[in-house]
């Protein structure tokens, strides 16, 4: 069994808690994109302190991904996972012997937790995107991607809960006040998902067994809540409270499967 929370989600920093329900448990936390003071904060909010994560996964350069990455895992001597074009993005830090190499299609095994990261369309050095699974329950995590690929969707098959990109609202970007070359960043195919390409990729994927499709990384100028739940409500035709919209500063709840 696994459960799942973001601590917040969207331009202004990403990071999201998985955990195996073993006992001991087991906790990964995938991107780390806040400062370290706001992730302290937010990880007490949940019950939690920074010797409760056992690894780190980044999936690529970003700010709102990297954040105080080096400072958690230095300090707390915490091994982390990153793609060698995301470690030489950032300046190649020495992590201290904590650093692990993540490679597209190679499984991690954590013990007792299976991450499988994949390489995904997005204007950063090496990208990945992963799935996590404790042998049972599969979750699938997509927070930055310009288009769906054949190799992105052959990953996020049956996933029990996926966390999906629904960034903006093609008509509200379109008319918002960013600069025309960020508005073409932004929709291209190597940007962002809109909501309706984040709706098709959920709908074409096998989801006969997903119970969560969590709506994350929402553009707070170019998005609202309801637009991506409503698309995702449609692509799905799922209940409503089967999709939950991750807050900027709020994440979500924690979400088992
Ligand atoms: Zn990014
Ligand atoms: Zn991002």
């Amino acid at each position: 069994m696994l459960r799942f929370k973001s601590l917040g989600s969207g331009s202004s920093g990403n990071a999201t808690l998985v955990q195996v329900m073993g006992t001991p448990p087991f906790r990964l936390l995938v991107d780390c994109g806040l400062g370290l003071k706001p992730l302290l904060y937010r990880l007490a909010a949940a019950g939690l302190q920074p010797d409760d994560i056992h690894a780190v996964f980044i999936t690529h350069e970003h700010a709102d991904h990297i954040g105080c990455v080096l400072a958690l895992c230095l300090r707390w001597r915490i091994p982390v996972w990153m793609s060698r074009g995301t470690h030489a993005a950032i300046g190649s830090p020495n992590f201290g012997g904590l650093l692990h190499i993540a490679r597209d299609g190679e499984t991690i095994d954590l013990g007792g937790m299976q991450l499988t990261p994949f390489t995904v369309p997005h204007d950063a050095r090496e990208p990945l995107q992963l799935s996590c699974t404790d042998g049972s329950a599969k979750l699938g995590i997509l927070t930055d991607l310009g288009h769906a690929t054949a190799h992105v969707m052959a990953h996020l098959q049956v996933c029990d809960a996926l966390l999906l990109e629904c960034n903006h609202d093609s008509e509200l970007l379109s008319q918002s006040s960013y600069p025309s070359f960020l508005k073409r960043r932004v929709s291209g195919r190597y940007g962002h998902l809109s909501n309706v390409a984040a709706g098709n990729i959920a709908s074409a994927i096998t989801h006969s067994r997903l119970k969560y499709l969590v709506a994350a990384h929402l553009s707070t100028q170019n998005n609202r809540p309801e637009l991506a739940h409503g698309v995702m409500l449609k692509a799905l035709g799922c209940q409503r409270s089967d999709i939950v919209v991750a807050g900027a500063a709020s994440g979500t709840p924690w979400l088992q499967i």
